[in-house]
């Protein structure tokens, strides 16, 4: 059985789709944002970091320790962690929520732990970037109860500036996803003067209303602690300190999409 890499495991989370679940990150990514709030999940493989953490009060860097994120695991132990909390995901309307990374750059354990989460009856979730081949997802779409789709530029030469790739996979797989009628959560997250400028949030409004099944939207407010980890990995933050858009700004980007009859939540 095909085991794999995760560097997280959050339990009791709220915002990573409906009802309490939990989630695993998988450790890999094909994109390389410039913004990226989880820089230590983007290699595929358990990596090393020297890290400095802050002192509590004083604000100030501590003695630079090495931290190991990632580690390999069965799909055994992985579902061992996800029954921990079976009972809230029956009380909750919640489930299991794949996330990252990208879950998909590690298919085959994805999918045995996708069936073994169907095995047990618990309801599944797949956060993606949406780069992955078609094939791949037509494997394990069956599986999936809803998928936590990001969307992030439609511009492909801003998104291959900003993101590294060309979108055209990811903009092909969600309308393949949509066709197919699956539940999509679109995910949109707003990095200032980025995506979140009225000119890509039209440009998205515009091609959503292209596709059919897409109805539920999250504008993910811009989160700051991609920030803090850079500071505390002693990574280079190539976009600099940014500002998280306030609760006024947040209303109207979610009113713009509101008033063409979707539904929208102001974070995860
Ligand atoms: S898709 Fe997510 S994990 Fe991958 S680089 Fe972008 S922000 Fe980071």
């Amino acid at each position: 059985m095909a085991n794999g890499i995760i560097f997280d495991i959050k339990r009791y989370a709220i915002h990573d789709g409906p009802g309490i679940r939990t989630t695993a990150f998988f450790k890999g990514c094909p994109l390389d944002c410039r913004w990226c709030h989880n820089p230590e999940g983007k290699k595929c493989e358990p990596e090393t970091i020297i890290v400095r953490n802050r002192r509590k009060g004083s604000g100030k860097y501590k003695k630079r320790e090495k931290e190991t994120f990632g580690r390999m695991v069965t799909v055994e132990d992985l579902m061992t962690e996800i029954r921990k909390d079976a009972i809230f995901y029956d009380q909750s309307c919640g489930g299991i929520t794949f996330s990252g990374g990208e879950p998909m750059m590690q298919m085959d354990f994805l999918n045995a732990v996708l069936r073994a989460c169907k095995s047990d009856g618990f309801s599944t979730a797949l956060d993606t970037c949406g780069h992955a081949p078609p094939d791949d997802f037509e494997r394990i779409s069956g599986l999936v109860d809803f998928f936590l789709y990001d969307l992030k530029m439609i511009d492909d030469g801003r998104h291959m500036k900003c993101i590294g790739v060309s979108n055209s996979l990811i903009l092909d797989n969600l309308v393949m996803l949509s066709e197919k009628g699956h539940r999509i959560i679109l995910r949109i997250p707003l990095i200032p003067g980025i995506t979140d400028t009225d000119a890509n949030l039209a440009d998205i409004l515009k091609f959503i209303e292209s596709i059919k099944n897409v109805n539920e939207i999250s504008l993910l407010p811009y989160n700051k602690l991609g920030e803090d980890k850079l500071g505390k990995f002693g990574m280079k933050n190539i976009l600099g300190p940014l500002q998280t858009q306030t609760r006024a700004e947040l209303d109207l980007k979610a009113a713009r999409f509101r008033s063409r009859g979707y539904k929208v939540q102001i974070g995860g």
